[in-house]
């Protein structure tokens, strides 16, 4: 590590001390820009990679609701507004219990880059709370989100900040965020993506983080003449994006064979095709079941349940081609990497958000494997949501095929801006430097423009 990288990542550990995922993406982005602040003073001058490490504003407050047995709970909620250079703040909402200030920095300051990336204009934020969603009723949802909303509604804006779905938080939960938003604000505008489509929402937009990651990989693929046509692909999660990463493999003539949640994963050695895919949405979506119950339902399939004791998680150690890890952050160990490479995986296709440690991405770069980084191969979903705030601006709905385009359309953009931007500065084939190189610099020229704010 360099001298200047190492003095700036003490001051900003120092700074925020405990927030172990900030500090990790943090790190990679500042690696990768070395060679950039080197031939381009301007920025260190002006300290722009100091300034996108500090939020903007930070926003965190009490959320108070009464569940179903008429006793009074209470939540954190937050909204991280990072950067709002290139357009207003956008961002999803996560509802999980590992929620806390350090884990939405993370999320927020991986947006900015991922957002640049999209060539749309869109600034990043990250927000959410320690609320888990899991085993509670609707009611007690909506009251939840309802709460949230109540003071939430004074920080966000159609352009402001445009918050969406992401952990914990689909349709459900965006419809009765949007419902109170609408009542308290008394205005029926975009201020919420991934809407539903009766109220502008736009078509393709729950599918899009899963479609543009496969996209993703399939323009990764193509670089060397391949298709996924016949590959085998691990996939993790069952949620949003792991569902239609799935639809979308199977589309393009993969073979998916795992899905995962957190109490463990199956492996169908005859493959998960569109009728068991089909179970999942409705397991998953509707009754909110687990997916140990799939091998119940299909007897080729094993459920392996989550062992925490084991130093690695078994999805990741099946002969395959492609991995798709997209369930959480760090889900990759250092362990499960080197079994990847070892089962001749070459092809990883982030849609989670950093799923890999720093010791798996140093492998997968170093062994030249075709390697998508979350803010690269994710930003299909934000991108979409850009689409929808478009439409809603127009007062306009695209049909399916025109969002898919333009979805497809960007992902492609995406992928040769990472192309350009890593064999620019002598990463080669690097996506991870590309992806933080070619975000990074739009965001940095605006910030430039626009003086110390
Ligand atoms: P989701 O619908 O809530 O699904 C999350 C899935 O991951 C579930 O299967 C969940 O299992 C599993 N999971 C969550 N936390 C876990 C943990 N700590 N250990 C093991 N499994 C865990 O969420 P999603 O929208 O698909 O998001 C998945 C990932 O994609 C996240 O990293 C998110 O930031 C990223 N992402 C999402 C979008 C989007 O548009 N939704 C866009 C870009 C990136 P359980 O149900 O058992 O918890």
């Amino acid at each position: 590590m360099s001298r200047f990288v190492d003095e700036f990542m003490a001051e900003l550990r120092a700074k925020n001390p405990g927030e172990p995922e900030f500090h990790q993406a943090v790190m990679e982005v500042a690696e990768s820009l070395e060679p950039v602040l080197d031939k381009k003073p301007q920025y260190r001058k002006a300290k722009i990679l100091e300034r996108i490490a500090e939020p903007e504003r930070v926003i965190m407050f009490r959320v108070p609701w009464v569940d179903d047995k008429g006793e009074i709970q209470i939540n954190k909620g937050y909204r991280v507004q990072m950067n709002s250079a290139i357009g207003p703040y956008k961002g999803g909402l996560r509802l999980h219990p590992s929620v806390y200030l350090g884990l939405l920095k993370f999320l927020a300051f991986e947006q900015v880059f991922k957002n640049s990336l999209t060539t749309l204009p869109m600034g990043g934020s990250k927000g959410g709370s320690n609320f888990d969603p899991k085993g509670k009723s609707d009611l007690e949802v909506m009251k939840f989100c309802q709460s949230f909303m109540t003071e939430l509604c004074r920080h966000i804006g159609q352009f402001t900040d445009v918050p969406a779905g992401d952990i914990g938080v689909g349709g459900r939960e965006i419809g009765f965020l949007f419902g109170q938003y609408k009542r308290v604000r008394n205005e029926f505008v975009g201020v919420l993506t991934g809407k539903g489509l009766n109220w502008g929402g736009s078509l393709i937009r729950p599918e899009a983080t899963g479609y543009g990651t496969v996209y993703f990989a399939a323009e990764m693929l193509a670089t060397r003449g391949e298709t996924l046509e016949g590959k085998t692909c691990l996939v993790s999660g069952s949620g949003n994006v792991a569902q239609y990463a799935t639809e979308k493999i199977l589309d393009l003539g993969g073979k998916p064979v795992t899905l995962s949640d957190s109490s463990g994963y199956i492996y169908d050695e005859a493959g998960i095709d569109r009728e068991k895919l089909a179970y999942v949405l409705e397991l998953k979506n509707v009754k909110r079941g687990r997916i140990s119950e799939y091998a119940d339902t299909f007897k080729s399939a094993v459920f392996t349940a989550r062992d925490d004791s084991k130093d690695f998680n078994p999805l990741w150690d099946h002969k395959a081609d492609c991995a798709f890890p997209c369930a959480t952050q760090n889900e990759v160990n250092a362990k499960d990497a080197q079994n990847l490479v070892r089962n001749g995986v070459y092809v990883i296709t982030e849609g989670a958000n950093m799923p890999t440690v720093p010791e798996g991405v140093e492998l997968f770069v170093e062994k030249k494997l075709l390697y998508g980084p979350g803010k690269a191969a994710n930003a299909g979903g934000v991108a979409t949501s850009g689409l929808e705030m478009s439409q809603n601006s127009l007062r306009l709905n695209w049909t399916r095929e025109e969002v898919d385009a333009r979805l497809h359309g960007i992902m492609k953009a995406i992928h040769k801006q990472c192309i350009n931007a890593s064999a620019a500065y002598g990463f080669e084939g690097n996506y991870v430097a590309g992806a933080n190189i070619a975000g990074f610099l739009k965001v940095a020229d605006s910030m430039l423009d626009q003086g110390v704010v």
